[in-house]
Order: C-alpha cells, then structure tokens, then sequence
C-alpha cells in the first residue's frame, strides 16, 4: 500500500509564528521566509526624454525625482517636459507619419511591434523589478500579469498591423496621423502597451506621457524602441508633470487624444479641446459592483472578491470596490473574507511572498486613510487584520466596511486603494439597481451558479466589462472601455483599432 510522503514544510505553514515577523508583515501568523526578487533592473541616475529617436535633455534643463514608496528613496530623476520638449516631440511624430509610417506596409510595421514584444519579454525581470520599484506593486504582479501582459498587446496588434481590412469588413481603414496620450500611475509599463501597440498597428505616430509618479518603465521601453530599430519619431515619450500632460492634450498636431486617468481630469481635458475636431477615448474612473448571489461558490467568491479589491493595493480602475452581497450569505462570507484578509501579508514590493505592497505615494495613502476617516464618520463598520505601519513607505492594510448604504461617500465615490464597501441585496433586481446606482459604468461582476442569472445580469448592469465568477481577467483581444463617468472609447480587441482609424 503506498504510503503518504511526510508533509513538506511550506514557505508559508499555517499559524507557526517561530521566528519574529518582519517589520512590514502582518501580525506574527507565518513563519517568514522573505525571497527577494534580486534581477537588476538597470537603471539610470537620470532619464532624458525620447524625441525623435533620441534621448534629449528638456529645454527647460529641469528634472523631477521618481521615488520608490516602499522606502522613500529616490530611484532616478526625470526630464521635466515643458511647451517647447511638447512641441519637438509633435514635430518629430509628424514627421516620421509623413515620411515612414504612414506609408509603410502593415506587414512591415508588424515586424516592428512583434521585435519589441520580444525585446520586452528578453528583459522581463528587468521590467518587472524597475516597475515594483516605481509603483510599489508587489513584484509577483508586475513579473505574472504587467510585463507579460503588455508584451502580449504588442503581439497581438503586430498581429493585426497587416490585416486592418478585417477590422470592418467592406471598409477599409487609414491611420489618423499623429496621437497624443497621457497614461496614470495604477499599470504604468500596461498603459504604454495598451495605449502604443494599437496607435502604431493602425499606421499612427505617437507622443505619449507616463504619470509624474511612475515615468520609469516609460523611459525604458524607450530604449527598447531604439534597440528594436523603430524609426526614428514614430514614438516619442515626454516625462513630466500634469502641464505638460495638459500641453500634449491641447496640441494642434494631435489629431487623436488618448487618456486614461481620473474622471476629474479627464474632463479638465474634454473641455480644453472642445472646440477643436480631435478624436478622442477617454478610460476614467469607476467604483464597479462585485455581486455575490445565495447560490454562488463561496470560497470561489472569496477569492475572487479578494481579488477584485486588493489586486494592486485596490489602484485599479476597474476594481471590484462595493461588494453586494446577498443578505442570506452575507455573514458567512464577511467571516470568510476576515479570514482570508488576515493572511494577506503586506510588505516589501520585492519579496515573492508580499501580496500588498506599497501604495503608490504620500498623497494617495493620505486620500485613501482621509476616506477610511469619512467611512467611520458616515456610520459604517471598519475592519483592518493585525498591521503594523512600518517607519518608511507608504503601506495600507486590506480595510473592508459593513453597514455601509447607498448613500455613504463610501460607496459612491472611487477610493482608489485597498477599501472594500458592502452592502447587501435580497433580490435580483435590487442587487441590478444597486450595481447600476453609480455615476461610473466601467465593469462589474456575478458570482452565482445560474447561466442564465449571469445573462440577464450582464445585459442589466450598466458596465463596460461584466465578469462571470470570476474578476479582473484581461486579455489583448478582449475590449475594454467604461459607459457613463468611466468615459467612452474601448482599448483591445477589433473595437480598439477602431478608436486609432478613420473608415474610408
Ligand atoms: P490623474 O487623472 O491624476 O492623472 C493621469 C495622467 O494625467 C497623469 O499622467 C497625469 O500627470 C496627467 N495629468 C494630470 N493633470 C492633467 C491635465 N490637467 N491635463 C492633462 N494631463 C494631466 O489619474 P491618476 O491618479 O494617475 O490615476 C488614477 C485614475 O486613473 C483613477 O481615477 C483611475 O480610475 C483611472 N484609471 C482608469 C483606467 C481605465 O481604463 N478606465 C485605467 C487606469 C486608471
């Protein structure tokens, strides 16, 4: 009779807390085995800005710092862009569409895109750990979903670039020329996928500006562009502040913008360009409903409500940020997921084991506690596992509230970090008109065992992306877009193509 092999010690053995826990780990639950990511991630002292093939320092001669916020420490400074850097870099992808892109054959600029998702994925780790670094997101993320993810993108529209007259059968689509766009913080090195492969797939030239916070993958895939041979203009990456993003936006020779950021700026921005003819996709905020019915496969709920919310420390637009739960399994699964919370640990970006790392800066962890006192203040429960702050970074507990209402600021307004807000629903369509009672519209998600609840839910609920037992699951071929105040365009998939064309 075979007999069982004795139990391995696993890095993380249940409650065994024999050695003292580090400094930024929860409570004293694990034994801690800490397993640095150690890849170098090459970087520079100083980043110039990309125009025209080149790295050139700004006219301005000013430089910003970029800051790791899992310790404070300055990572490398930046050229800080102003009108005359803008207008260069304009120049030089107006150029390189007049002269090389915009006539190249699509076969021949799909080589280009394929040559850089390759190049990417040569320096994975590289990428992975200079994006923990600058972001704070926990290295298993940036080394599983965001580079292997953003190399995907330029692969699948290098795919694309030689067969855009499938993109709208009996239609034959034209670049638009030069684009403009401006990228947030939350997916820095995913945003310059998902915003510069379709751009480039179509025929465009780009000038594009990564967030203030998080410009350091931005400058790097720069350097990929160079090795990959991209001629010269076709990209250009403007680092900056947010005049220089509001530069970029307003340009004459944008005759596309692209931004994705805060509902608030976006609308700063559709009022700058109002009066002019440019294209425009705008992917803003959301506060999405993660809606968890009676009859749903509860630990399989936990998971994904889990997920949903803490994925990137809850900086993710798309973020299932108010649970709606049904009454009956209501606490049955906020016992699960206290459960569950305490063994998240939250720490050092770099180890293998954190699951939270660092919020993004200073004053995004001061609007998230600002909206944990408002939670309180309104009336609703909040709950935070055993943390311990440690004396640098800037590090947030998983917090969930109960006794939350659809009233509460809580519940209406994007916290944009690791908050989860629940409320409760008894039936199907109070649970729909709950989900639906937000300005925002960009996704949402079921839990249930019913097909055909998951299809009226998601002809019901009012979402961009509307996910079925399961949650912030991406995919290149797949659009993603909001409706309402998460603004309007889709990026990925035919339907993002179409946002970079015109139809003749
Ligand atoms: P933000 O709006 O503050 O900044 C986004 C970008 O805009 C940054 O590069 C910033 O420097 C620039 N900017 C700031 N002021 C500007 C101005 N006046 N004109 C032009 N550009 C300006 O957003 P953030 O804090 O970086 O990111 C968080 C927000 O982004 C959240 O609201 C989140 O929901 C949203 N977001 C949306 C999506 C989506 O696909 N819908 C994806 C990621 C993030």
């Amino acid at each position: 009779m075979p007999t069982l092999a004795p139990e391995k010690k696993t890095a993380r053995p249940a409650n065994r807390g024999h050695r003292p826990a580090p400094e930024l780990c929860f409570g004293d639950l694990w034994e801690y085995d800490p397993s640095p990511e150690t890849a170098d991630p090459k970087l520079k002292p100083r980043y110039e800005l990309f125009i025209g093939g080149k790295f050139v320092a700004p006219a301005s001669g000013k430089y910003f710092d970029s800051i790791n916020p899992a310790n404070e420490q300055k990572i490398a400074e930046l050229a800080l862009g102003g009108a005359a850097d803008v207008d260069a870099a304009y120049a030089a992808a107006q150029h390189a569409f007049e002269t090389v892109w915009g006539k190249m054959p699509g076969k021949e600029r799909g080589k280009y895109l394929f040559r850089i998702a390759r190049l990417l994925q040569d320096r994975a780790r590289e990428f992975a750990v200079a994006e923990t670094m600058d972001n704070g997101k926990p290295i298993r993320e940036t080394r599983d979903f965001d580079v292997p993810m953003a190399a995907a993108h330029f692969f699948y529209h290098g795919g694309w670039a030689d067969k855009l007259d499938y993109v709208a059968p009996g239609r034959r689509l034209a670049p638009l020329g030069v684009v403009g766009q401006v990228i947030p913080w939350n997916f820095p090195l995913l945003m310059l996928a998902w915003k510069i492969a379709p751009a480039l797939a179509a025929g465009n030239c780009v000038v594009i500006k990564p967030a203030t916070n998080t410009p350091i993958t931005a400058v790097k895939l720069a350097e990929i562009f160079q090795d990959a041979g991209l001629p010269p203009g076709v990209v250009n990456v403007i680092t900056g502040s947010g005049s220089t993003g509001g530069l970029m936006m307003a340009h004459p020779t944008a005759a596309k913008i692209a931004f994705t950021g805060s509902t608030e700026v976006g609308k700063v921005i559709m009022r700058s360009v109002a009066d002019t003819d440019k294209k425009m996709t705008m992917e803003l905020g959301g506060k999405a409903a993660n809606i968890v019915f009676d009859d749903a496969p509860l630990d399989q709920a936990v998971e994904g409500i889990v997920n949903g919310i803490f994925f990137n420390q809850g900086q993710v637009c798309c973020a299932g940020s108010r649970l709606l739960v049904h009454e009956s399994v209501a606490r049955t699964i906020v016992a699960k997921l206290k459960n569950r919370l305490r063994v998240l640990r939250v720490g050092d970006p770099l180890d293998k084991n954190t699951d939270l790392g660092a919020i993004v800066s200073r004053a995004q962890l001061d609007s998230i506690q600002a909206y944990l006192d408002i939670g309180v203040k309104e009336g609703a429960e909040m709950w935070q596992p055993p943390f311990r702050r440690p004396a640098k970074g800037f590090f947030m507990p998983p917090t969930i509230f109960t006794g939350v209402t659809q009233s509460h600021r809580i519940a209406r307004e994007e916290i944009f970090g690791p908050v989860l807000s629940i409320l409760t629903f008894r039936t199907v369509d109070e649970a729909i008109e709950k989900a639906n009672n937000t300005a925002y519209g960009l996704s949402a998600g079921v839990w249930t065992d019913k097909g055909s609840r998951i299809l009226k839910m998601s002809t019901e609920l009012k979402a961009g992306v509307v996910w079925a037992n399961t949650f912030n699951k991406f995919d290149p071929t797949s659009p993603f877009g909001g409706y309402k105040e998460s603004g309007f365009g889709r990026e990925g998939g035919r339907q993002g193509l179409l946002d970079y064309a015109k139809l003749v």
